[in-house]
């Protein structure tokens, strides 16, 4: 049993990766019994929230809310109240059944973004140790998958924003690549606001005029899935305006004859005839780009969620290193991450291909190391599961490795998954499905078992923001009676399968484990502790515990042993302690150290961060800024990416003229299971809508509010027109928070980034045809 909460809590909002700080008042009149309280002290939103944080408690309170187990007792009956003890030895059945008669890959296991880091790590290790399967991805894997691809690929590590979000004020120029982040998290947005008042300028990439668009001192606006061509026509100018950093690329950077050779081919005339960005606004983004001394690119799920993810942000990563403007102070290239655990949870084991601590399945060594941690021989760990959508796709007994079993926790995939009907489809051929969840979700609808579970601010956890600041989120409510934690189904269920060593329930304890199995990973957590963060608000990672490994246990930091894989924080044994510039101390008391000003005494300008920060005597202070000495490759350099220019996986045609890219409404987050049952955020946005432009309009002979239907080769989405000239004439625009009729998921396409495979969400071709037409 755990403590009850106190009066007022620290904690942390429930959606986004921003991860903004609140407090929360017990209120026994207010919607979930808890009253939102400002908390300014955390440096990140300074207390500033957007409508979803602020009205975060109804979730707790939604009349939907899920209090006890449901079953289908038969193959068509309804979803019936159950004791905890029935539904758990359903499961187990279900799970164990599918096993014996299919072998251990016919059991799968979908996670998700929002899961804390602890939750994420246990169902790594709950999927492959008790079920023996290979099959686990999770739903970050439509995020941002290809920009950790590209990441890895350029930096040799994936950390979506390698610099604090406080580094974007004093840079000279942000390069804002499919962001919109003035409806994604409008608290962020006071960082380029700063950025223009200090003298910076914002340049944003969309093809639409969005609200972040507005503020842009240059609005670029490509043909959807051109971004990749784009990045390369600028890249082109750089070279042909003799604004490359030479001395830069000689010294940090490998591969610049191949990119060089692909952005030569790509001049100025050709990328405006592939983007439609004219080539004055091509060689206004470089001069603004390249003439401060400082500048980053930060992109989102623009050029990210496409067939060519991970080269379209390698494509922009090209620009960065090419103009020096990477792995040196104010500057360098970073994701912004959009679920509230995106980052920690692609850390910690529930990704297809992954171990804790960002280990690879396939290296031994990892195995090894993540094995002894577990208890159990290598040998028993499985190999390298498929990734979401193909996971998705292979559910129901078609094929003969066909998954014929599912776990899902924390995830919607009947309205978020690409291809959606086909996916709702796979998931009602499954033999068994069993859903963790707080609310009856579209896909808890379609389950045999579903578990009603605590959530947010019912429960402790430690979650990783986009920055790669490791918070604690902490209990501030008792949950229903009926819930139980994620934690404490695995637990059950483990006993039930006959998993005999247990499985923690406590976070911390859980917090404890992986700490011991991220240490020598590239994300090492084992410096981090919950008193260290509820002391520090927030430990970035990595953060290697001090000091060093226990006497004659070598295996626990293979990684760091290994030649030139030390990554970027591991401690840089005999590395001088160097002096002035130390304010950055991350030490308890220094809560907002990380994100102390520029210049001077305070962490710039001398030696790099991950160098002079290892140096420090006593507990590691945690790695706001990483690649300063060296990029976290075996040899210390980035890596350019030989791309070009390839068109999306369907381009408009006769019978499909018009582009489709989707997005979010600042009132909704996600497939919106949740912030659907809030009632002011129902009310701020009840619905999706078809955004097109006047020309498009005229020519449908359609006019505000008239029912539209976005047809694609995969189905129809039929939602209200709503005229703009916000966006292309050859494009339309569909919010992705709904199920029915309006759920835009129906017609994406799933076509797979081959590096990432990550789904091409933001561009197909569709036609739009008037919903009431004959
Ligand atoms: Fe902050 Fe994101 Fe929560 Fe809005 S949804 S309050 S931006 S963490």
């Amino acid at each position: 049993m755990s403590a009850p909460a106190p009066a007022v809590t620290d904690t942390h909002c429930p959606y986004c990766a921003l991860q903004c700080g609140m407090s929360l008042r017990q209120e026994p009149d207010a919607p979930g019994g808890l009253d939102v309280v400002e908390r300014t002290a955390f440096p990140v939103n300074r207390g500033a929230l957007c409508g979803k944080g602020r009205t975060a408690p109804g979730v707790l309170a939604a009349g939907a809310r899920l209090t006890t187990p449901l079953v289908r007792r038969g193959r068509s009956g309804p979803l019936e109240p159950a004791g905890w003890d029935e539904a758990l030895d359903r499961v187990a059945a279900g799970l164990a059944g599918a096993r014996e008669r299919h072998g251990p890959d016919a059991v799968g296991v979908f996670g998700g973004g929002g899961l804390t880091n602890e939750k994420a790590y246990a169902l790594g290790k709950f999927t492959r140790l008790v079920l023996g399967s290979s099959q686990i991805d999770y739903n970050g894997r439509f995020c941002m998958s290809s920009a950790a691809a590209a990441g890895t690929r350029a930096f040799g590590l994936d950390r979506g924003l390698p610099f604090p979000l406080a580094d974007i004020p004093r840079t000279g120029c942000v390069l804002l690549v499919g962001a919109n982040p003035a409806e994604t998290m409008p608290p962020a947005l006071r960082y380029f606001t700063e950025l223009k008042a200090n003298g910076g300028t914002l340049i944003v990439v969309d093809p639409r005029r969005t609200r972040t668009a507005e503020q842009a001192d240059l609005h670029l606006a490509p043909r959807p899935g051109t971004d990749l061509a784009l990045a390369l026509g600028l890249l082109h100018l750089v070279v042909a305006e003799g604004r490359t950093d030479e001395e830069f690329i000689a010294a940090r950077t490998a591969g610049w004859d191949e990119a060089r050779a692909a952005a030569m081919a790509h001049w100025p005339e050709l990328v405006e005839r592939i983007t439609g960005v004219p080539v004055p606004q091509l060689r206004a983004a470089v001069r603004m780009f390249c003439e401060p001394e400082a500048a980053m690119v930060l992109t989102a799920r623009g050029p990210e969620q496409q067939s060519k993810g991970t080269d379209t942000v390698g494509a922009w990563i090209n620009l960065c290193l090419a103009t020096g403007r990477a792995g040196r102070p104010r500057s360098g290239y970073g994701c912004l991450t959009g679920q509230g655990n995106g980052q920690g949870g692609r850390e910690h084991g529930q990704k297809a291909d992954q171990l804790p601590g960002y280990r690879m399945l396939a290296d031994a060594a990892a195995r090894e190391h993540v094995a002894r941690v577990w208890g159990v021989d290598p040998e028993v760990l499985p190999g390298p599961g498929r990734s979401a959508y193909e996971l998705l796709d292979a559910l129901g007994g078609d094929t003969a490795d066909g998954v014929r079993a599912l776990l899902l926790m924390a995830s919607n995939p009947v309205v978020s998954a690409p291809r959606a009907a086909h996916v709702e489809e796979r998931m009602r051929a499954l033999d068994f499905l069993v859903v963790c969840d707080v609310v009856l979700s579209e896909s808890a609808g379609l389950a045999d078992v579903v578990l009603p579970v605590t959530q947010w601010a019912e429960e402790t956890g430690t979650l990783t923001n986009l920055e790669g600041r490791v918070l604690l989120r902490r209990k501030a409510a008792e949950p229903p009676a009926g819930c139980r934690s994620d934690l404490a189904v695995l637990n059950a269920l483990a006993a039930r399968l006959g998993w005999e060593k247990g499985f923690p329930v406590d976070p911390e304890e859980v917090f404890e484990e992986l700490r011991r199995a991220s240490a020598g990973g590239k994300a090492d957590y084992s410096g981090i502790t919950y008193r260290r963060i509820a002391e520090e608000d927030g430990v970035f990672w990595p953060c290697p515990e001090r000091p060093g490994p226990e006497p004659g246990d070598a295996a626990t930091m293979p990684d760091a042993a290994a030649p030139g894989d030390a990554g970027p924080g591991a401690a840089a044994p005999g590395a001088a302690a160097p002096g002035g510039n130390g304010s950055v101390t991350g030490r308890a008391g220094a809560t907002t150290g990380h994100d102390a000003a520029d210049g001077g005494a305070a962490g710039y300008g001398g030696p790099a961060d991950e160098t002079r920060l290892a140096a420090q005597a006593g507990p590691h202070p945690g790695t706001p800024r990483l690649f300063l000495d060296r990029f976290a490759t075996p040899d210390g350099l980035a890596r350019f990416a030989p791309v070009s220019h390839r068109p999306a996986a369907e381009e408009p045609d006769a019978e499909y003229p018009v582009f489709l890219t989707t997005g979010r409404v600042l009132a909704q987050y996600q497939s919106g299971a949740q912030t659907r049952r809030v009632a002011e955020l129902n009310a701020a946005a009840p619905g999706p809508f078809v955004q097109l432009h006047p020309q498009l309009a005229e020519r449908l002979g359609a006019r505000d509010g008239d029912r539209l239907a976005v047809v694609s080769r995969r189905g129809r989405a039929v939602a209200p027109a709503r005229i703009s000239r916000d966006i292309r004439p050859d494009t339309v625009f569909m919010p992705f928070h709904w199920p029915g009729e309006g759920r835009v998921n129906t017609v994406t396409n799933p076509a797979l980034d081959p590096a990432s495979r990550m789904p091409e969400f933001k561009v197909c071709a569709v036609r739009v045809e008037r919903a009431d037409a004959p």
